[in-house]
């Protein structure tokens, strides 16, 4: 085994969608429009959606908020997590508008009677509780009581543990098992700590990201190190990744971070050389359209759980070698590319011809069901 083994955690149901329990992973994004313009969050889901998101998070900063979200429900699919912090109350509003999941912020929600209030109700309408910690919402002497001994990132990683602990004790205490758990930080050593730490100390499964991870690129690199290193360790049952971009972008990012572990392959991957010298053509131009062109193919593929491989590699000398294991690809070359399926060239057709002809390939090879369904993930 190359990565660290998957343990099977705790299943817990968001709606339709299975979280842990050796399901997928599943990937998860926030939507960013104001949650009470109900028009524009559900046009923002479905975006979410087409894009293969699992699960989506709303803000509900109010109580307008939190009564918009049974309307928002009814024009969905997607399981709907409302998103709560300061205030119970939104809590149980959102569960009476049939949310699937709640999180709660231990660090702002802290009065124990509060949130035994919201397991109560939670258990009674078979709604999911995430406990979402943030390192950025603890009180400082949590840490402070490790900083001395352990240094940083550690005394982070134990005070988020410990605020995971006692929320979790408190939802148990109402006989509430529907729990996912987060603790998520910046700092990634202090995030990867803390996860272990949590998974040692519980078999809930795990909703995984790195909060506040910056603008693309560092915040995307961030992101796929951080939830890397935790899915390379069994880590990770449901994650998000934090971007202030489009969330359709949080989306792609989430789910090609499960393609390159191979935990998730859906859909189109589009395999691109770099170009070097021996380039001739606009790659990154022909690459684009043709991911372009490819949008609905990819939409599809994924509704049907199948994928494809696709490669556009800059030459004719080591393209197709390069690409081997992909289904189908073109080596461009100076006004003229050679369509090549598994390393091998079928036919060379003129500069103009190029897109059209690869995308006939592909939707042969698609049509004929030679593209394989997905690997089960482990
Ligand atoms: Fe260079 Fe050709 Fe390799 Fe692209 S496929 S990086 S152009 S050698």
């Amino acid at each position: 085994m190359i990565f660290g083994a998957r343990p099977v955690r705790r299943l817990v149901r968001v709606g339709s969608v299975p979280v842990g329990g050796g399901a997928p992973v599943s990937v998860q994004s926030m939507t960013k429009t104001d949650t009470r313009d109900v028009a524009a969050t559900v046009a923002q889901i479905h975006q979410l959606t087409e894009a293969g998101c699992d699960i989506v998070r709303l803000a509900v900063p109010d109580l307008a908020a939190a009564r918009a979200l049974g309307a928002i429900k009814a024009e969905i699919t997607l399981p709907l997590v409302a998103d709560i912090h300061f205030n119970h109350r939104l809590a149980l509003e959102a569960i009476r508008q049939g949310v699937d999941k709640i999180r709660l912020n231990p660090g702002n929600l802290r009065k124990p009677e509060y949130v035994s209030e919201v397991a109560r109700r939670a258990g009674e309408a078979g709604v999911a509780i995430r406990v979402g910690v943030n390192a950025g919402s603890l009180p400082p002497e949590s840490r402070a009581r490790y900083e001395a001994e352990h240094g940083p990132a550690e005394a982070t990683a134990r005070a988020m543990l410990d605020a995971a602990k006692e929320q979790i004790a408190l939802l148990e205490a109402e006989g509430f098992h529907d729990i996912v758990v987060s603790a998520k930080a910046f700092d990634v050593p202090a995030t990867v700590r803390a996860y272990q730490l949590i998974a040692a100390a519980c078999d809930y499964p795990l909703h995984i990201g790195i909060t506040e991870a910056g603008l693309p690129p560092a915040g995307t690199v961030r992101s796929a190190v951080g939830l890397g290193l935790l899915l390379a360790g069994g880590l990770g049952d449901t994650l998000r990744v934090s971007l202030p971009t489009d969330p359709v972008e949080e989306v792609r990012v989430g789910r090609a971070i499960l393609g390159a572990l191979n935990l998730r392959r859906r859909g189109l991957t589009l395999v691109v050389c770099p170009t070097c010298g021996r380039c001739e053509v606009d790659l990154r131009g022909l690459a684009e359209r043709a991911e372009q062109r490819l949008a609905d193919l990819d939409r599809r593929l994924h509704e049907q759980g199948r994928e494809i491989t696709v490669a556009i590699m800059g030459c004719v000398v080591n393209g197709p070698g390069e690409a081997r294991e992909a289904h189908v690809g073109v080596a461009a070359g100076k006004g003229r590319g050679v369509i090549f399926s598994h390393g091998h060239p079928l036919r060379t057709v003129e500069e103009g011809q190029v897109l059209d002809t690869l995308v006939e390939e592909i939707e042969k090879v698609v049509r004929e069901g030679s593209a394989p369904a997905p690997p089960t993930t482990s």
